[in-house]
């Protein structure tokens, strides 16, 4: 049993390993630099919140299991439950995926309302403490174990000390956990790294009337692979109060621009230009704001030795994803939620938490480090071209089985790995499917089209 955890930021994967490790501690406080208001306003210590955060299948799966009953508060506040594919339209390499109501789904909404959401819920948890504007600058202990953390006010400068039989490290991006744990004497965590230097710029606009209420999120992307240096990405979610949030993104080379103008010219330069008729027909609410994308990233605090007694790792902290695969937020949850079935099962074994947390994201890392590696042409031998030109034909044959499409589907939500692509099932699929043409307009209703007029090709 756990006598006090200390949950080390209060962002959402913060607040998913309090609630995770709540059931199984006597008393639990979340230590958070910034003020910790239920008010849904982007904060100085996520400024990536601004951006559009979609939230995956499984990753919404795992909120619920951590939270109950949090999936229909949202939608009660005007978060979209967007069916995948029914209410997502996606433009790939090989042309629109096919449309029709799926089992997976994207929940879209503000990421300040996700948090906001899960902070009112957290503070109804009776032995959770949540102290804000406590920022932590170190961890208490040596290397036969963490005993705590040490904070400071960042009003006062006062230092101060809490003791915690078990440290979870979720201050994100930015985590000092590699320096905290070397200062104490333990030896530098390895980390791999996989940066495909993307750029993100991201405007919120009011959806014009006739796209009310049930607009489908779109995606468009360029094809990656080592003979495409050029990559760019478009996405539209509809989040609360009838708002888009358009972000589009580009690689070295390829940046979107944050002048209105600029943001525009680049939608229309994408592979279809269905997102720049959308923009010119909805009302930009704010300017488009930038931000330069971190690295794929993984600290292998899993095999740290000697292990950190009483220290675990979890979200950004851990590990960070290109955001156009929109999963940090959900290998949070997965995480977060294996801490609690790993809490339930054993004395306390932090080895074993960290393992069930690199598992947990293992999806995640192979679905954003895999592609990623592949588009910057690094994994060019010839068994991987083989296998890349296979997945290329087994994708394509996707627009015409409903077996693959699943599990593309599956993939995306992190229900599945990536590597069920090639699995004998899917090969099957593949062979009886062919590789026709898939569809090369959107897929929109009547209804839908009608939103772009005489703008749509
Ligand atoms: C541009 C962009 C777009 C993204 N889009 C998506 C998306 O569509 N879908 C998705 O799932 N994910 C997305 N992500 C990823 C997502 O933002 C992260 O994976 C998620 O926020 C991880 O949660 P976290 O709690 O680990 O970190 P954060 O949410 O960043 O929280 C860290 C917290 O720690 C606090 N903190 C930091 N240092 C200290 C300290 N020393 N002491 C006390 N507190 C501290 C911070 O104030 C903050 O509250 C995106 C990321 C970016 C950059």
């Amino acid at each position: 049993m756990v006598q006090h955890a200390a949950i080390l930021g209060g962002g959402m994967g913060g607040m998913l390993a309090a609630f995770a490790v709540a059931p199984h501690a006597e008393s639990v406080t979340v230590v958070e630099q910034d003020s910790f208001t239920a008010d849904p306003v982007p904060r100085r210590g996520a400024p990536q919140a601004r951006h559009t955060h979609a939230l995956v299948s499984a990753g919404a799966r795992a909120i619920e299991a951590l939270v109950p009953g949090v999936l229909a508060e949202l939608y009660a506040a005007g978060a979209q439950h967007l069916n995948m594919p029914g209410r997502y339209l996606g433009l790939t390499s090989r042309g629109w995926f096919p449309r029709y109501q799926g089992r997976q789904f994207l929940v879209g909404a503000s990421r300040s309302l996700l948090e906001s959401t899960l902070r009112g819920r957290l503070r109804e948890l009776p032995n959770v403490t949540i102290a804000g504007r406590s920022e932590v600058v170190g961890l208490r202990g040596d290397p036969a174990g963490i005993t705590g953390v040490r904070t400071r006010s960042p009003d006062t400068g006062r230092p101060a000390e809490l003791a915690a039989n078990l440290v979870i490290d979720v201050t994100g991006r930015r985590s000092r956990a590699t320096n905290w744990l070397t200062e104490l004497g333990f030896p530098p965590v390895r980390q791999s790294i996989v940066d495909p230097g993307i750029f993100y710029v991201t405007a919120v606009f009011q959806a014009p009337p006739e796209a009310v209420p049930d607009f489908p999120a779109i995606t468009v992307q360029s094809s990656p692979g080592p003979d495409n240096p050029v990559r760019r990405n478009g996405t539209l979610v509809p989040i609360e109060r009838d708002q888009w949030m358009i972000t589009l993104s580009g690689g070295p080379g390829s940046r979107p621009s944050t002048d209105p103008d600029g943001f525009h010219d680049f939608a229309a330069r994408l592979p279809h230009p269905v997102l720049a008729d959308l923009i010119a027909a909805a009302t930009p609410l704010c300017q488009p704001f930038g931000f330069r994308a971190d690295a794929n990233r993984r600290r292998h605090f899993d095999r740290l030795s000697p292990a950190p007694h009483g220290f675990a790792v979890l979200g950004d902290a851990y590990a960070t994803f290109n955001p156009i695969y929109g999963h940090g937020m959900s290998a949070a949850a997965l995480s977060a939620l294996a801490v609690r079935t790993q809490l339930a099962r054993r004395e306390l074994d932090t080895r074993a938490l960290q393992r069930a947390i690199t598992q947990a994201s293992a999806n995640a890392w192979d679905m954003a480090a895999g592609q990623d590696q592949r588009h910057a042409g690094a994994a060019s031998g010839r068994i991987e071209a083989f296998f890349d030109r296979l997945g290329e034909w087994i994708s394509a044959a996707g627009a015409h089985s409903r077996a693959i499409a699943d599990t593309q589907v599956d993939i995306f939500n992190l229900i599945a790995p990536p590597s069920s692509l090639l699995s004998p099932r899917v090969l099957w699929h593949a062979a009886r499917a062919g590789a026709g043409p898939a569809r090369q307009t959107p897929p929109f209703t009547a209804a839908e089209a009608r939103v772009l007029g005489s703008r749509q090709r």
